[in-house]
């Protein structure tokens, strides 16, 4: 089994873009808005906020309290799209229910859609005429790229479906010039094990673990796991360890190329949240033009 580490590579594009931040002298912020007291997403955004730190880029935090209404939203979004300081918007998911997470997205003025989750932003993507790609599909295409993975004419099976993993990873490896044959499984797949078996790659992006093994794979395959599922562990400070949606151990002694969890895509999808801010100020320089 060969391990297809993220945490290397996602280093060496934080490096690139804070070298790129010091010569260009380049302004990039980036405006986060996280409602509600979630424990999950207070640590993602912890994470994001250390890596614009690490990259010199700017930031300012919006934390809004869970009862905020929808209107109280989209008029932040609104002020944000219309600061000139501001070069790009996330809005941390999940939302509370009684706000409508895609009338929020797509709020989002496209040029600061630092996600690429709106829907002009997601409409452009199905089209092959993205700017900007949502951020774990990215880190996952930058990763088959760095170790060499060829896509094209391959059996690709995506598992999941969501709007920010698995749909768009799905339509992306589909278009040039990743050129792969895509099979999409989620919930209501009937024997999963049939669309593993003959594929090249596996995209996992469903959050449970050990759904994936050795038995349900061709011996040389290639697995990236984006799923994070926490496993009770007592020996653990914390009380958990974090693994991904596959039996890791199951492919010990195959040829299979596997991302690891951690350190596998996560660090790629906050690597890719840089770029993306970077991206949105350029777009935005190029468009004053
Ligand atoms: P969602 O819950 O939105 O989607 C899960 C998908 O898995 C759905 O499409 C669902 O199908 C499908 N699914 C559920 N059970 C099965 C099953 N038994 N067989 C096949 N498909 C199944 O999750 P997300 O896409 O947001 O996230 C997926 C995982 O990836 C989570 O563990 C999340 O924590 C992780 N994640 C990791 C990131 C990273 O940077 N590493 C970033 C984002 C997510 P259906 O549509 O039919 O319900």
């Amino acid at each position: 089994m060969e391990i297809l580490e993220g945490t290397p590579l996602a280093n060496k594009i934080k490096n690139e873009i804070k070298d790129f931040i010091k010569e260009t002298k380049v302004k990039a912020k980036l405006s986060v808005i996280l409602v509600g007291d979630d424990m999950a997403s207070k640590i993602y955004v912890n994470t994001k906020t250390k890596a614009l730190d690490y990259c010199n880029l700017e930031k300012d935090i919006h934390f809004l309290p869970k009862k905020t209404t929808e209107k109280e939203l989209l008029n932040l979004v609104e002020e944000l799209n219309t600061d000139n300081s501001v070069s790009a918007i996330l809005v941390q998911l999940p939302l509370p229910d009684h706000i409508d997470t895609i009338k929020i997205l797509s709020k989002i003025k496209e040029e600061k859609d630092a996600d690429g989750f709106g829907i002009t932003s997601m409409g452009k993507l199905s089209i092959g005429r993205s700017n900007i790609i949502p951020c774990t599909p990215k880190g996952i295409l930058t990763l088959l790229e760095y170790y060499k993975i060829d896509t094209k004419s391959k059996n690709c099976v995506v598992i999941g479906r969501s709007t920010i993993v698995g749909r768009p990873i799905s339509i992306l490896l589909s278009q040039e010039p990743y050129n792969a044959t895509v099979t999409s499984c989620h919930s209501k797949t009937t024997n999963l094990k049939d669309f593993t078996k003959n594929a090249d790659i596996i995209i996992t992006a469903v959050g449970q673990a050990n759904l994936i093994n050795s038995s349900m794979c061709k011996n040389d395959v290639v697995i990236i796991d984006v799923g994070m599922n926490r496993i009770k562990d007592d020996t653990k400070k914390k009380g958990y360890r974090l693994v991904g949606d596959v039996n890791f151990e199951s492919f010990r002694d195959t040829d299979a190329k596997i991302t690891p969890v951690p350190k596998g895509v996560g660090p790629l999808t906050i690597a890719s949240l840089m770029q993306n801010t970077v991206l949105c100020e350029l777009g935005r320089k190029v468009s004053e033009k």
